[in-house]
C-alpha cells in the first residue's frame, strides 16, 4: 500500500531511530518514511531486512556504514539530491555510537535537504530508568579497551557536573566499574540492560558493589553504565573517611562499619574493612 508521505516527500536525507529491543517501539512516522522513501541506507542489510520484513515493507536497501569508501558516499549523496533517501542503524537512532556522522555532514556541506525522526535511543532510555541526575549528562558512547586509556577518559570526565552516560559490553563492564571506583570513588553507579527487552533491568549502588554483583551473576546482553555527578564536597579525604569509621566502629563490628561507610562514600568496602582493623587495633 502507498503511503500518503510519498505524494509530498521530496529529494534528501531521512535520519530514521528503529527500535532497541523492543519493535513495538518504532513511530508511525519511521514506518511511514522507510515505505515512501525510494532506498534505505543501513549498516547491515541483514538487520535492517528483518525490521523491513517484520513491517511489510519493501523499499531497497543499501549498505553504508563510516568504513564506506569516499566514492560510495558521494553516490549515496548524489542519490540524496534526486530522491528521499532513509538512514538507519541496526537499532536506535543513527550516529549515536552509530555509523552516519559523516554523510550527514558532508549533505549539509552539500545543500541537501536533512531531516531526523526522533525514535528510541539506548542512553535516553537508561537515563530515565536510572534514578541519577537527568537535568544535566554528558555521553560519552564507549570507553576505550585499554585500561590506560579508560582511565585516562575518567580522569577527563572527572570534573564534568553532569552524569556520565557510557555503552558497554557485557564482557568489559566488571572491568569498567573497576576503572570508575579507582578514578571516580564515592559516586553512585547504575548499570541498565537489555532495555526494552524481556530481562531489562537497572541496578545501581557503588562501583564497587555493581562489579561484585555482576562477577558473580555475569551479565548477559546490551548495557549502558552510569555514573552519577561529582558530589558537591568532592570524596572524602583520609581523615573524613577515619572520621566515619570511628563513629560507626562505636557502633559496629568492623565489617558492618565498613559496609556502612562503603554505602556512604562509595568507597571499597575491603579497603575500608583493613581500615577499620587497623582503627581498632590503634
Ligand atoms: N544507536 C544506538 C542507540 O541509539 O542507542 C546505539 C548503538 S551502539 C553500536 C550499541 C550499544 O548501545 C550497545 O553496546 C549498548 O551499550 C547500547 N544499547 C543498545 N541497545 C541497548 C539495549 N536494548 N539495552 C541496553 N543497552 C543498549
Amino acid at each position: 500500500m502507498k503511503s500518503r508521505m510519498d505524494q509530498v516527500l521530496g529529494p534528501g536525507l531521512y535520519i530514521v531511530a528503529t527500535p532497541i529491543g523492543n519493535l513495538g517501539d518504532i513511530t508511525l512516522r519511521a514506518i511511514e518514511m522507510l515505505r515512501a522513501v525510494s532506498m534505505v541506507a543501513c549498516e547491515d542489510t541483514r538487520v535492517t531486512g528483518k525490521l523491513l520484513n517484520h513491517l511489510g515493507i519493501k523499499t531497497r536497501m543499501i549498505r553504508y556504514d563510516d568504513h564506506a569508501s569516499d566514492a560510495d558516499r558521494l553516490r549515496l549523496l548524489e542519490a540524496m539530491r534526486m530522491e528521499p533517501v532513509a538512514l538507519v542503524s541496526d537499532a536506535g537512532t543513527p550516529l549515536i555510537s552509530d555509523p552516519g556522522f559523516r554523510l550527514v555532514r558532508e549533505a549539509r556541506e552539500a545543500g541537501i535537504a536533512v531531516t531526523s525522526l526522533p525514535g528510541a535511543s539506548a542512553a535516553i532510555v537508561a537515563l530515565t530508568l536510572s534514578g541519577l541526575p537527568s537535568d544535566r549528562f554528558l555521553f560519552a558512547g564507549f570507553l576505550p579497551n585499554k585500561a590506560k586509556a579508560r582511565s585516562d577518559v575518567l580522569k577527563d570526565l572527572s570534573q564534568v557536573p553532569a552524569t556520565l552516560v557510557f555503552y558497554e559490553t557485557a564482557p568489559r563492564l566488571c572491568d569498567a566499574l573497576d576503572a570508575v571506583g579507582q578514578v571516580l570513588p564515592g559516586r553512585e553507579v547504575a548499570v541498565a540492560r537489555e532495555l526494552t527487552k524481556k530481562f531489562e533491568e537497572c541496578r545501581s549502588g557503588s562501583p564497587y558493589e555493581l562489579a561484585e554483583h555482576f562477577t558473580a551473576h555475569p551479565p548477559k546482553g546490551e548495557i549502558v553504565l552510569m555514573v552519577g555527578p561529582a558530589p558537591a564536597s568532592g570524596p572524602p579525604d583520609e581523615d573524613e573517611v577515619d572520621a566515619l569509621l570511628l563513629a560507626a566502629l562505636a557502633e559496629a563490628k568492623p565489617s558492618q562499619a565498613a559496609a556502612q561507610v562503603a554505602r556512604e562514600t562509595g568507597l571499597d568496602r575491603k579497603a575500608l574493612y583493613a581500615r577499620a582493623m587497623e582503627l581498632r587495633g590503634q
